[in-house]
């Protein structure tokens, strides 16, 4: 009898075990693609992937002339996917990466942070993602550590010797895309990052045309690897699988070789998922900020309320009651209006005058209203006068927040 319970209890606790372990996340970033590109150029892997979820255009570069402009540069548009904050909070504005900010916290951080049994990769052609952006073991980014990771090849010229048509780009590409998939298959990470770069080497050599279209292709050809690897795994163990695809930026509208500014074409980018829990946030137009809260929403971790504060992006999975918050400042007034998606119960609005959270440090938020989700606008009142303002609002399935100067 007490055998029979003790491994009644037994079995209970795995199967609990496993309910809690179900939960997986990868996402992609192909460097480089525009929008129109992507959607011309015959992709096959993509198009299944999108069959299960969707397929939608997205942007980079923060707001246009506003204070979350970043340039649609690589090292920034990563930094924004795993931070989920434009550049005025993270602090990357080129590929250097001198200085970033580390107290926006990245996604590997959070997961790590909620629940340390979580296993984490990172499979990459460029080595400074973990290294420099996800600042992997770094005591200023928490000190936090992959459980594995697959990079680096850039460096090794013996292996994959530098010619300048690039081709060695889409070697280490394949390298790392094969490794991926074979460690998806036989691991299953929880949380993993892959990135290929061959397509914005392709971009910037030959700009729009057949070259930048065949770089698409294998690139597609690459995620199907992995992607497979996913449906075996899924098939295999029952674990439910995200699947997210992106990239960080398009190119210039003149010939394709460049980007970094903000032109509609630089800002236009897209996102593939196999998400079947999508919300109206994902056909109008998300950003590249938002894969980082959908994502950890997939995984069901709850994000700890200070880094939740500081995201800038709005989850495009499950349920979220706003998006679009935007504040004017008039005299000791702020006009707040926000963008109500699901329209039940009420929203908090909270006002600091002070960033003492960009040095690590705790901001006091003042609750000055709380307002019906439904009725998308409010006025009020700020108690003294201050230069700048912290306007973060709580509403009931998720939060937003923005800065007024
Ligand atoms: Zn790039």
């Amino acid at each position: 009898m007490f055998n029979r319970k003790k491994s009644l209890i037994l079995l209970f606790c795995l199967a609990h075990m496993t309910a809690l372990a179900q939960q997986k996340a990868v996402f992609i970033l192909l460097d480089g693609i525009p929008a129109d590109v992507i959607e011309t150029v015959n992709t096959p892997a993509l198009d299944e992937i999108a069959r299960h979820g969707g397929y939608t255009r997205a942007y980079a570069g923060g707001e246009k002339g506003g204070y979350t402009e970043t340039p649609t540069v690589s090292a920034p548009g990563y930094m924004n996917m795993i931070t989920a904050t434009w550049s005025h909070k993270h602090q990357v504005r080129d590929n250097a990466v001198k200085n970033p900010d580390y107290h926006y916290w990245n996604i590997f951080r959070v997961a790590k942070n909620v629940n340390p049994d979580l296993h984490t990769a990172v499979f990459s052609t460029w080595e400074d993602n973990r290294t420099k952006l996800i600042g992997e073991g770094k005591p200023e980014a928490g000190g936090t550590l992959l459980d594995y990771w697959f990079d680096g090849f850039e460096h090794d010229t013996v292996r994959f010797p530098h010619r300048p048509d690039r081709k060695f780009i889409f070697e280490i590409d394949e390298h790392v895309s094969k490794e991926a998939a074979r460690y998806i298959a036989e691991t299953g990470p929880d949380l993993s990052w892959v990135y290929l770069e061959f397509t914005d080497d392709i971009g910037h050599k030959f700009g729009d045309g057949h070259e930048m279209e065949d770089a698409v292709k294998k690139a597609d050809n690459q995620v199907k690897r992995i992607w497979d690897a996913i449906k075996e795994r899924e098939k295999q163990t029952g674990e439910n699988w995200m699947v997210v695809i992106t990239t960080d930026h398009g190119r210039d509208p003149g010939d394709g070789k460049s980007h970094g500014k903000q032109s509609e074409r630089e800002r236009t980018t897209w996102i593939v998922t196999n998400s079947k829990r999508l919300n109206p946030r994902f056909a109008n137009r998300p950003a590249i900020v938002d894969i980082m809260p959908s994502v950890l929403r997939h995984m069901d971790l709850e994000i700890p309320p200070p880094v939740k504060s500081e995201m800038d992006g709005v989850a495009f999975i499950e349920d979220v009651s706003v998006d679009n918050l935007n504040v004017q400042a008039d005299k000791n007034q702020l006009n707040i209006r926000w963008n109500a998606i699901i329209e039940t119960g009420e929203l908090e609005i909270y006002v600091a005058t002070t960033n003492h959270f960009k040095n690590g440090g705790i901001d006091r938020y003042d609750k000055i209203a709380t307002v019906a989700v439904s009725d998308g606008h409010c006025q009020v009142r700020v108690p003294g006068k201050s230069e700048f303002y912290k306007v973060l609002v709580k509403a009931p399935y998720n939060w937003v927040n923005r800065w007024v100067k």
